[in-house]
């Protein structure tokens, strides 16, 4: 694909620029990340058994990294019956992809398309009057839940502010024009079971589904729960849980052991032999203290690999753990091969599962002073994609 930019002296002028389009990745000789979808189903079907409730698949930000419309579908297939995403735009690319599931959207701009969203069945989460109005304005006929704060002060609806919306929701209802068919709230400290905050935040939910009954709603689904409350507090279960780091194996609350479904791999580019003193990378922070061997691979911050994890980093080659030496760069890392070798083209497992002993995404985060979301979600566009299907239905 090619595009033509403006050329304002066209008239006169050269010929208009060509640019042509990113180079796609390349799965044969460049990184890859390995997405196994039976790891997303056996999360799936853990959860199913964690809950007499719904399970809500969380499939914003590409399915936390692992490409939404297949998690989305393989989650479908093993117990989940809805899909949860952020924006508007997440769950319309989620019909596009021919997905008829329930699909809840609730974060938007009040001048997002909520006609597009009600026309193509996509439930929308409101949190205030004037994306209540807009909604209202924008057709006949949405499925609307709404959201209150339960503790973060985010994105629910202030506490003080919740009876008044229930009750213009509730006249929008008697009007015809939209139906409340659900409630939903978000704690902030499920991570931790018994922080105080959790109990505060069901009994706040508590207290707004009462406000909610007595301006005459009767909303059908009710859900508080995200993956470590799901695993740790049957409480905060109500009718449905919106499970997304947990469909890909990430347990906040590291109560419960799920399957990982990542691993990412890259080629060594080129190997070098240094003498002491030599040093790696910006800034020189890591200077050989021996003769040793060095190995490049071809991955980045820009590829998701964080700069913080520099120090610290390890991959998988031949079998053993390699220390990642100085800084990690844009588009490339060292690595340390010791007194070993490595011909070009051999492949070093950057994280996975851990069956053969390569580093975990937790790992990576640990490194990283950071989440296992926030590796996943951040594998960049140049890695090529490879998805391994679940296979049957359960
Ligand atoms: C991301 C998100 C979830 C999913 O949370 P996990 O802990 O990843 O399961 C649920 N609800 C809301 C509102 C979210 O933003």
């Amino acid at each position: 694909m090619t595009l033509l930019l403006p050329d304002p002296a066209r008239a006169t002028g050269p010929a208009p620029l060509v640019v042509p389009a990113a180079a796609p990745p390349n799965p044969r000789t460049g990184p890859i990340l390995q997405v196994d979808l039976g790891a997303v189903a056996a999360n799936t079907r853990t959860f199913a058994t964690r809950t007499t409730g719904a399970v809500m698949a969380v499939v914003k930000a590409d399915g936390f990294g692992h490409g939404a419309p297949a998690a989305a579908a393989t989650a479908l297939a093993h117990g989940a019956s809805w899909l949860g995403v952020t924006s508007i735009g997440e769950g319309l690319a989620l019909r596009d992809a021919g997905l008829h599931a329930p699909v809840l959207s609730w974060l938007n701009p009040v001048e997002a398309d909520y006609a597009a969203a009600i026309g193509r069945r996509l439930d929308l989460a409101v949190a205030d009057l004037d994306h209540l109005e807009a909604v209202s304005r924008a057709g006949i006929g949405a499925r609307v839940h709404l959201h209150l704060d339960t503790g973060m002060a985010r994105d629910g609806c202030a506490p003080d502010a919740w009876a008044a919306l229930c009750r213009a929701a509730r006249r929008l209802e008697v009007q015809g024009v939209l139906r409340v068919v659900g409630m939903m709230g978000h704690l902030g400290c499920a991570d931790v079971p018994d922080d105080p905050a959790n109990s505060r935040g069901r009994t706040v939910f508590g207290w707004g589904l009462g406000q909610a009954r007595a301006a005459g709603l009767r909303p059908p689904l009710r859900h508080l729960a995200a993956t470590a409350a799901t695993l740790t507090d049957p409480a905060s279960h109500h009718t449905m849980s919106r499970i997304g780091a947990g469909l890909v194996g990430s347990d906040p609350s590291r109560s419960t052991p799920l399957a990982a479904a990542l691993t990412l791999t890259a080629p060594v580019v080129a190997t070098r032999r240094v003498p002491t003193g030599t040093s790696v990378g910006y800034g020189h922070t890591w200077v050989a203290e021996r003769p040793t061997r060095l190995a490049l691979l071809p991955l980045g911050y820009a590829d998701g690999l964080p700069r913080a994890a520099s120090a610290r980093a390890e991959v998988l080659l031949r079998g053993r753990r390699r220390r990642v030496v100085g800084r990690i760069s844009m588009d490339q890392a060292v690595i340390d091969l010791d007194d070993d070798d490595a011909a070009p083209g051999e492949v070093a497992v950057v994280f996975g599962p851990g069956g053969q002993g390569e580093p975990l995404v937790s790992e990576w985060a640990s490194w990283s002073d950071t989440i296992e979301h926030e590796i996943v979600t951040g594998i960049g566009a140049r890695v090529a994609r490879r998805t391994t299907p679940a296979g049957g239905n359960r």
